[in-house]
């Protein structure tokens, strides 16, 4: 059978050198294969890395361990190669299996102002270039297509929903964002977003254990979905973490949601058997700058405002400037 191998290895070597993303080949152990330079400039943090998940966070080394053993093919956002640097950089991450069983690993930058459809386009257009089989190893591929393609639609109806919650996920808000972010851009809409994070929520855990702090998370996430209006979204962004979407709102409006949460979350007290449990939030708010802000910039803002108002005290909401 043809394959990526039919390419001459030099070929390949040069052309993946002059590709901005970092690109690596790896078996579906993950066990890196080989790399071109971008990648191996991250990769020189991690010198003894011999496996793809020893450069992720734990908790995201375990996420990307089943999408390999899967087969590959899937794309997301996440963060990358965060152990040793202080800021988490965040990427597109793109898995494309090739026809030896192997997986082509691409993470490429998301943290520039080039508007994601751009980036998307581009890797599509790198992927396009490892499609040099002949017509019997083409049709093998399309009918092994068709079949992850099936598999894959019925996994993101899943995929878009945290099952804890049941809000939008991480990847899914994120998408919601860059998308509002585009249209107050393009049509110079208002746009503001904010950031919840619950207060102490460690010693939650820490006193009722994993379980209650669960079951605190969900009451959380049922307090902001009631207590926003259309079409404002909120999503659950981290661990313990949420964001609001608020189209066609200024800071003064998200200001006055904000008040109105922290008082709603702060007076529903959590009711587990006989025990009562008082949660706050801490809310930092970031209006879009049109011309000016990404949505990366606008929810470094949203975040650092949040983390001011815990720094003043908690139960409490910011503006970011
Ligand atoms: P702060 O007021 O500064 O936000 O304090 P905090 O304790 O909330 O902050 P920190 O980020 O230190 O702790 C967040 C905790 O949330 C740590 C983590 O164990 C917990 N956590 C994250 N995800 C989950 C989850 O899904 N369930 C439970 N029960 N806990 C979680
Ligand atoms: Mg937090
Ligand atoms: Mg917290």
């Amino acid at each position: 059978m043809h394959s990526l191998s039919d390419i001459s290895k030099h070929d390949l070597e040069s052309l993946f050198d002059h590709i901005h993303a970092a690109v690596a080949l790896v078996d579906r152990d993950g066990n890196l294969i080989s790399w071109n330079a971008s990648f191996d400039s991250g990769k020189q943090k991690y010198p003894d890395a011999k496996n793809l998940v020893d450069l992720f966070l734990q908790r995201d080394g375990d996420a990307l361990r089943s999408k390999l053993r899967e087969g590959g093919k899937s794309h997301w956002v996440g963060e990358f190669a965060t152990q040793n640097s202080d800021a988490s950089e965040l990427r597109y991450f793109w898995l494309i299996p090739t026809l030896d069983e192997k997986i082509i690993f691409i993470a490429e930058r998301l943290d520039t102002e080039i508007a994601t459809e751009d980036i998307v386009g581009k890797l599509h257009r790198q992927v396009k270039l490892f499609k040099v089989e002949s017509e019997h190893s083409k049709k093998l591929a399309r009918n092994k297509q068709i079949e992850m393609e099936a598999v894959i639609t019925q996994a993101e109806e899943v995929a878009h929903v945290d099952p804890l919650t049941f809000l939008p996920n991480r990847r899914t808000i994120i998408k919601d964002m860059q998308s509002e972010v585009t249209r107050a851009e393009r049509y110079r809409s208002l746009f503001t977003i904010s950031v919840v994070d619950i207060d102490r929520f460690k010693n939650i855990n820490d006193n009722y254990g994993h379980p209650v702090g669960d079951e605190v998370l969900r009451h959380v996430a049922i307090q902001l979905r009631d207590g926003i209006r259309h079409p404002d979204v909120v999503g659950r962004y981290g661990g313990e973490e949420f964001i609001i979407l608020l189209p066609n709102s200024d800071q003064n409006a998200a200001s006055e949601q904000a008040a109105r949460l922290c008082k709603l979350i702060r007076e529903a007290k959590v009711k587990i058997k006989d025990q009562e449990i008082s949660v706050t939030v801490s809310l930092g708010i970031a209006q879009f700058r049109p011309g000016e802000d990404s949505w990366y910039s606008l929810l470094k803002r949203a975040d650092n405002a949040m983390f001011e108002a815990k720094s003043m005290g908690r139960d409490r909401w910011m503006i970011g400037d």
